[in-house]
């Protein structure tokens, strides 16, 4: 695992704040028995991944097979195609997201989401991870190359 040379910063708050909107809007959540899944929904970028894109215009985010929102859409059923402006943008950000981040959707070495200094509420399953570079909604028991140990007892 590379060394985290990024010392911890501000959090951003009003890109914190539009990501908790966000969450409550769409209703981002663990699948849980739904047999419904972000990894069965249209807007799914890689079906077969653990992780990937959702290019829904709303969200626009990195999202996990197992979660699930109120925008899920059958795959097939909508005649909406991805274009090639979205889909140059989900390229571009998916890049960004994978590149030496280690990206693992279980705990390692005992690290997770969840016990790390950049997840914004450790009592959810799905939060926003405020790292500058990062920025994204990530799993409690997800985890990445920049964890670093929470301050929160
Ligand atoms: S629209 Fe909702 S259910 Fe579909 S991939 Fe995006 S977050 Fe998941
Ligand atoms: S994605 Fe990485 S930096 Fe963000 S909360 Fe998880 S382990 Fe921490």
């Amino acid at each position: 695992m590379p060394e985290n040379t990024s010392a911890p910063t501000v959090k951003d708050e009003e890109l914190t704040l539009e990501f908790v909107q966000l969450e409550e809007d769409t209703n981002l959540r663990v699948s849980g028995d739904d047999p419904k899944g972000c990894g069965a929904c249209h807007f799914y970028s890689d079906a077969g991944a653990d992780i990937s894109y959702c290019w829904n215009g709303q969200l626009g985010i990195m999202v996990a097979s197992d979660w699930l929102c109120d925008n899920w859409t059958e795959m097939g059923s909508s005649s909406l195609a991805m274009s090639d402006a979205q889909q140059a943008i989900a390229e571009k950000k998916w890049l960004r997201l994978v590149e030496g981040n280690e990206w693992r959707t279980e705990p390692r070495d005992g690290q997770q989401c969840s016990a790390c200094l950049y997840f914004n509420s450790p009592d959810k399953a799905i939060s926003y991870c405020w790292h500058p570079s990062l920025q994204v909604e990530v799993g409690h028991d997800h985890v990445c190359a920049h964890w670093e140990q929470s301050t929160e007892a």
